[in-house]
């Protein structure tokens, strides 16, 4: 997948590979909603994709956040100022991408996370108003549904967003798909609780998909509840987390 190219995962939903993630591409009836922005100076890459797409400023709904990393919101200071675009994100994350709080160092390692802090923060690129504060069970107003699922873990305030129609789900840094196509936990150096984020992936089951969008890795296009299930009950007999439903 090279970058600035997009990709189609399903009708309507595509991938624009940019600096240091996938922005996932929602469109519906000449409008789109943008999720993730990558690193800072990611925004001509995702300008390039929307053009292959048939889609310019005036098309763009809203760009919403998974969370506050930079490699997801990095991108959003350069995105604004070209294209006016209205931002999303967690309420809990609200606050780093306004630039009221310091952004933490995703690195998890306090002693590499403080070393390594003042760099992010540059990542992070310039402060933007967050224009819609999202909370759990959200709809986002659009052609197509657009429900935001709240997985605390990878960091507070990160989101999935669920397509009920599209059967897909687009769940940011809360899974990963990689080691021959396997789903694995958010990776846990960069994870702010773990633990949390493994309880936070049991909520999606209550969801219906198929289709799994990840930010740095490529789509699982089917069976995605399946494998989900599959590595939640693996996670919870190794001990790593109580199952819902397992005895305490
Ligand atoms: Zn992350």
């Amino acid at each position: 997948m090279r970058l600035g190219r997009p990709i189609t995962i399903t009708d309507g939903v595509f991938q624009i590979r940019v600096l240091g993630a996938r922005v996932t591409v929602l469109m519906q009836n000449g409008a789109a909603i943008l999720v993730d922005a990558g690193l800072w100076g990611s925004q001509g890459l995702i300008l390039n994709g929307l053009e292959s797409l048939g889609l310019s400023r005036e098309h763009l709904r809203m760009v919403v956040v998974t969370h506050a990393h930079p490699d997801h919101s990095g991108g959003l200071g350069g995105l604004v100022q070209e294209t006016g675009i209205s931002v999303g994100a967690h309420k809990l994350e609200a606050d780093i991408i306004e630039g009221r709080v310091m952004p933490p160092s995703p690195l998890q390692s306090r002693l590499v996370g403080r070393i390594t802090q003042p760099a992010f923060s540059k990542l992070m690129g310039a402060p933007v108003p967050v224009n819609e504060r999202l909370e759990d069970g959200d709809v986002i107003p659009f052609g197509t549904e657009v429900r935001v699922v709240h997985m605390p873990g990878h960091t507070v305030g990160s989101i999935a967003l669920h397509l009920p129609r599209k059967k897909t789900i687009i769940v940011g840094d809360a899974l990963q798909y990689k080691l021959a196509r396997r789903l694995t936990p958010p990776a846990p150096g960069v994870t702010l609780d773990p633990q949390m984020a493994m309880s936070s992936l049991e909520k999606l089951l209550d969801l219906e998909f198929d289709t799994i969008c990840f930010s740095h890795f490529p789509p699982m296009r089917k069976g995605g509840a399946l494998a989900l299930r599959a590595l939640l009950r693996q996670q919870s007999s190794e001990g790593c987390f109580a199952a819902r439903g397992s005895a305490a």
